[in-house]
């Protein structure tokens, strides 16, 4: 027959279980803190690169996989786009003024992206300065106009101490006609290039590339 435990030895087991449960809580709170910092970028807050790669892939195989009405009555939105942000000229700003400024400056463009991004979309630290979104339920024209809206927004940042930086970025837009992660990232990465060889600080979309490749060369 199994010996009775005395009340010390008993007292000392509760101690122990309420020990244990102490440290469980401790550990899962530890492992949400590491999760949560898996999934940002140090410097600026925003997501990492491979989780919005991840997010984007679960929701372009749900909408894709699904026909539209399952899609909408499922999940509220058939169409994803993204933005692809690169800062303009940054090299000169970080020459001139330093790393440090450009690390604010950075921070900076986070910040206005972060107060722009709504709850179920998402904005991520893609490269060193460059950055992108994922927009649900955004058609590309929608889409346009939030990043009209979120450029204009970057073109006001001031920056303590250095009133003559101007900030400005170039921002490509597609929106996704496949399941295909890498392809709508190429069509915004491609769109923002454009920008980029337009002048820089403005925004293209990817149907106006298409349309442009179609339209017949100029005799
Ligand atoms: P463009 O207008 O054509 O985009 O020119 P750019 O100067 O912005 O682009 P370029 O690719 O020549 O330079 C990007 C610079 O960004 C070079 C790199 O040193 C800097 N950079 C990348 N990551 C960081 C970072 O975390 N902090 C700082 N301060 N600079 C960074
Ligand atoms: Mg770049
Ligand atoms: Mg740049």
């Amino acid at each position: 027959m199994a010996q009775e435990l005395s009340a010390v030895d008993r007292l000392k087991m509760f101690f122990q279980v309420v020990g244990l449960q102490k440290e469980n809580i401790q550990l899962k709170k530890r492992i949400a803190e590491l999760e949560q910092d898996i999934i940002h970028d140090g410097l600026t807050g925003l997501k990492t690169r491979r989780y919005l790669n991840e997010e984007l892939e679960r929701n372009l195989t749900m909408i894709f996989q699904a026909d539209h009405h399952l899609a909408v009555e499922h999940f509220g939105f058939t169409k994803v786009s993204v933005l692809f942000f690169d800062i303009d000229n940054f090299k000169k700003i970080n020459d001139k003024y330093g790393h440090g400024t450009g690390d604010d400056v950075l921070k900076a463009v986070a910040r206005v992206l972060k107060r722009n991004v709504w709850k179920r979309d998402l904005a991520a630290r893609y490269g060193g300065e460059e950055m992108a979104m994922m927009l649900l339920g955004s058609g590309e024209e929608d889409a346009y106009k939030k990043a009209e809206d979120i450029r204009k927004k970057i073109g006001e940042i001031k920056i303590p101490d250095y009133p003559k930086i101007k900030v400005t970025v170039s921002i490509g837009v597609a929106q996704a006609d496949s399941a295909s992660v890498e392809q709508v990232v190429k069509n915004a990465d491609v769109a923002m290039y454009e920008a980029k060889f337009l002048g820089k600080n403005r925004t293209i979309r990817y149907s106006e590339l298409l349309a442009k490749k179609k339209r017949p060369a100029k005799k």
